[in-house]
């Protein structure tokens, strides 16, 4: 399956649907226990290297590739519409705001040697 996806990929890239793989929107269509499967990953958008993953159901395995939409991310590259939302890292996703929030703050309290 991540054959036919990384082929869907290549063919949207060479029409110029789609610059690199994580500015892309794929929708997938399979059967019932390989989108189970799918859902049980914490980010299966990664295993494609894309920016968003949308996992159907059907009888035959359908691939589509869109351009994602939003503004791409300082930190992972990913195209997110959440780029900006996060006021203090508006060059960043949700997802980087929190992780830099985070260390920041890890930073910042780390005691004194
Ligand atoms: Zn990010």
């Amino acid at each position: 399956m991540r054959t036919v996806v990384l082929k869907a990929l290549e063919e949207a890239r060479s029409e110029k649907v789609i610059g690199k793989s994580l500015e892309a929107h794929v929708s997938l269509k399979v059967s019932p226990s390989i989108k189970q499967m799918l859902q049980q990953m914490s980010a299966p958008e990664k295993l494609f290297i894309v920016s968003k993953l949308d996992v159907l159901e059907g009888e035959d395995t359908h691939v589509s590739v869109e351009k994602a939409s939003g503004d791409t991310c300082e930190r992972c590259w990913h195209v997110k519409d959440d780029v900006g939302e996060n006021q203090s890292f508006p060059m960043l996703c949700e997802r980087c705001a929190d992780v830099v929030a985070t260390y920041d703050r890890a930073v910042l309290e780390e005691p004194a040697k």
